[in-house]
């Protein structure tokens, strides 16, 4: 009877030795799976556009509020000529404060967009979107994401895969193509990517899509060959097609001030007539915005706020500057 009962206790006690062994192998397996991606995903400082201006505003306006809004303003990637503009005429105001300052400044930096029209121009049988940038701003992206706001709409799109340098980057543009239901022409690795476009055309006309977007290689801008491979390209669209709607810039915002320098060389080698910026889900730099407008003159006509299909909004610049100025 005793042994009976030492030889259930130790088994009883067995049981629940294996039970809180595995019991604590789990946990720490399951922890290491949930913590893993966490450290792995999230970027050291995930920053809302607004967060280190909005804390800003809800102090009194002493001696280095001014300063410090403009370094905030400077670091926000909004350009320095700007800054000293905008912070000026506030500052002239005499706002009685921060909260009124914020007024004032809001108003500022919405009046320096310019009142134009920030829809992208498809008027064409086909309308024609060509798409430029460097590698990486997030050009195949955003044209998936644009034509599933154009396919939604009832319009049927065909996307010409130009950049004939990287076959991975056709791969993409068909894969979302088969996901979203658009149809895509691609050429030789190596073609020349006018006349994949040429190729593009043609099929667009001949199987009646409304929309042709044009994607390109995107290496660096300062590449001469690039540039001219980009005119000629607008070239036989232009010609052949009697013009060419529009011809969007992917800057990447969380690259700031060198996306200036990126909008001028593209913008000297093909006239860009509209800007798409992306990535401002995770970034604290989209000042840019404001810069590439004042001092490039090109309307900024859509934004990119992550990676999914339907991360696109239509540049609103009184949402963005509320964006950018964080809460009260
Ligand atoms: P491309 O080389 O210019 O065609 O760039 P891709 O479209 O391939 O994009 C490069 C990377 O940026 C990819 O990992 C995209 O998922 C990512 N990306 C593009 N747009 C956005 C955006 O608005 N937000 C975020 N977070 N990521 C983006």
């Amino acid at each position: 009877m005793t042994v009976a009962l030492i030889t259930a206790g130790a088994v009883v006690l067995l049981v629940v030795a294996v039970w809180l062994l595995r019991r604590g192998g789990g946990r720490s397996t399951d922890s290491i799976r949930r913590d893993a991606p966490t450290i792995e995903v999230v970027p050291p400082q995930p920053t809302r556009l607004g967060t280190r201006l909005g804390g800003l505003f809800r102090r009194s306006i002493d001696t280095g509020f001014w300063v410090d809004l403009e370094d905030a303003l400077v670091a926000a990637d909004v350009g320095v000529a700007t800054v000293t503009r905008v912070v000026a005429r506030v500052r002239g105001l005499n706002p009685v404060s921060a909260e009124a300052a914020r007024r004032a400044l809001w108003s500022e930096l919405v009046a320096s967009f310019a009142e134009t029209d920030r829809t992208i121009r498809t008027s064409g049988e086909p309308g024609i979107v060509v798409v430029v940038g460097v590698n990486g701003s997030g050009k195949t992206t955003t044209i998936a994401k644009y034509a599933k706001s154009l396919v939604d709409s009832g319009t049927p799109v065909l996307v010409a895969a130009a950049d004939t340098f990287r076959a991975a980057a056709a791969e993409q543009i068909v894969a979302w193509g088969e996901r979203i239901g658009f149809d895509v022409v691609r050429g030789q690795e190596g073609a020349d990517p006018a006349s994949v476009a040429f190729d593009a055309l043609s099929a667009a006309q001949a199987r009646g899509h409304g929309v042709l977007i044009v994607d390109t290689a995107g290496r660096l801008h300062s590449k001469q060959n690039l540039m001219d491979e980009l005119g000629k390209v607008v070239r036989v669209l232009s010609r052949e097609a009697g013009g060419v709607g529009e011809i969007l810039l992917v800057l990447d915002g969380s690259t700031g001030q060198n996306g200036i320098a990126q909008a001028r060389a593209f913008t000297e080698a093909v006239g860009v007539t509209g800007v798409a910026i992306t990535k401002l889900d995770g970034t604290a730099k989209g000042g840019v915005a404001v810069a590439v407008e004042r001092e490039l003159g090109i309307p900024v006509k859509l934004i990119g706020l992550g990676e999914g299909e339907g991360d696109l909004l239509h540049f609103d610049p009184a949402r963005f500057v509320d964006e950018l100025l964080g809460d009260a």
